[in-house]
């Protein structure tokens, strides 16, 4: 599969940033647990910060221009990755459900400019409601007198919680009706009744702040309320009357993000390989480098091959989500459930070539499992990607 020019280019211009910007601040920041507004102020005056760039990548005809932004930043650093591309999460809600005007407003808000950076967070999961997204217990009620949404609920792990400048907030709107009663609201900058509950210290992704959002009487303008009110009065009014409605607020999201997480998936198993298969040709026991046992190159033979076939995965999934294909089999599910278990797996063993090296945190790799753990837990778990295409595949209901 070739990339054309433009997406020769961008790949290399990423990686440079990666290489030059990224990777020789990973550690720093991975100790530090803070979020790295350095970093995110050079990726904003490079352009990579910003709606302009993100809207360039995904509206790539072929779809494959987002992914190889996305390995490439992982390839860097997840942490450092996810510091950049959390507010992407709200971008992607808002584009999901809300109006054109809606996007026009709000989407520049997620990233700021050079000097006065923004960042935005999307808040689905809460203590007792994480797979279960149909359970949701933030409620929105509407205070007609006004014109307002008043939000009440707690939200938690949520990437740039509390400290983001614009929210996106899905909560429940008619509780009865579950998943197909709830709606996103976007909670602007400054507004009253929203505020950081506990940050959240992590196994990886450190660079990546991860806290509670506390919801106490928030009160949002109508305005707020992704794809308006009418169209969600008369969504919840086919629901009530048995017949169909669209997509969930919070699955529409997930559903076009999944393969950009694989794509991070995929750019964390790379650096992981290239380390360890650099470092198998330098390390000698016994008279000769390690590479030359099969017991190491086969290690190595399985771990490209993981991440050339993760990254085919994610390709295809990009590809079928740009040009509208539907995907019958799950194919997004699939490509995040293989990309992140792969970077799993290969981080893993790329410890394991490095033997004690690789167990230390003077050497990268160990980070590099630790960071890839999340891709099978957050964004849907491994298991619920399989719930996902084994329904998809079987016709089935499986629980
Ligand atoms: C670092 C980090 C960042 C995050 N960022 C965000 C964010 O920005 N916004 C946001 O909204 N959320 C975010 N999350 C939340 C994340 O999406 C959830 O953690 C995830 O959906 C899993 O929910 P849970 O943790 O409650 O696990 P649970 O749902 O309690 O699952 C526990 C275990 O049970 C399994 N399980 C559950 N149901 C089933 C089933 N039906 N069949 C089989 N197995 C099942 C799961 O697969 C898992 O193994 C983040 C989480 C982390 C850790």
């Amino acid at each position: 599969m070739a990339l054309n020019d433009d997406q020769r280019t961008l790949r290399d211009w990423v990686h440079g940033f990666a290489a030059d910007v990224m990777r020789p601040a990973a550690a720093e920041w991975d100790e530090r647990e803070e979020t790295p507004w350095p970093i995110i102020e050079e990726a904003a005056t490079l352009g990579i910060y910003s709606l302009d760039f993100l809207a360039n990548a995904v509206l790539d005809p072929t779809g494959l221009s987002f992914p190889i932004v996305l390995e490439e930043l992982a390839w860097g650093d997840a942490g450092l990755c996810m510091s950049i591309m959390g507010s992407s999460l709200a971008v992607a809600g808002i584009m999901a459900n809300g109006t054109p005007e809606q996007q026009a407003e709000w989407m520049p808000q997620c990233f700021g400019t050079p000097g006065n950076l923004k960042l935005a967070a999307f808040a689905v999961s809460e203590p007792d409601a994480g797979s279960d997204v149909s359970s949701l217990r933030t409620r929105a009620v509407y205070d007609q007198t006004t014109d307002e949404w008043v939000l009440n609920g707690v939200k938690t792990w949520i990437t740039n919680g509390g400290i983001a400048d614009l929210h996106v907030v899905v909560a429940s709107v008619d509780p009865e009706l579950g998943a197909r009663g709830q709606a996103s609201f976007v909670v602007p900058e400054g507004t009253p009744g929203i505020r950081m509950g506990q940050k959240f210290k992590k196994m990886g992704i450190r660079a990546s702040h991860t806290a509670e959002v506390v919801l106490e009487d928030c009160r949002v303008p109508g305005r707020c309320l992704l794809g308006g009110k009418d169209r969600l009065d008369e969504r919840l009014a086919r629901v009530r009357e048995g017949k169909k409605a669209s997509s969930q607020a919070a699955m529409a999201t997930f559903e076009s993000t999944r393969p950009g997480v694989g794509a991070q998936a995929v750019g964390i198993a790379r650096a992981a390989f290239e380390y360890a298969r650099d470092y198998a040709k330098e390390r000698r026991q016994f008279g000769r480098a390690i590479v030359e046992n099969q017991a190491i190159a086969f290690k190595l033979a399985d771990m490209k091959m993981a991440v050339d076939a993760a990254r085919l995965l994610v390709w295809r999934a990009s590809w079928m989500a740009a040009t509208r294909t539907p995907f019958e089999s799950g194919e997004g599910s699939m490509s995040k459930l293989f990309a992140g278990e792969a970077a799993v797996k290969v981080t893993e063993e790329a410890i394991q070539i490095l033997g004690g090296y690789g167990y230390v945190r003077e050497y990268p790799v160990e980070r590099m499992h630790r960071d890839a753990k999340i891709y099978t837990i957050f964004e849907g778990t491994s298991e619920i990607q399989r719930l996902i295409i084994a329904r998809a595949v079987t016709g089935v209901h499986v629980r």
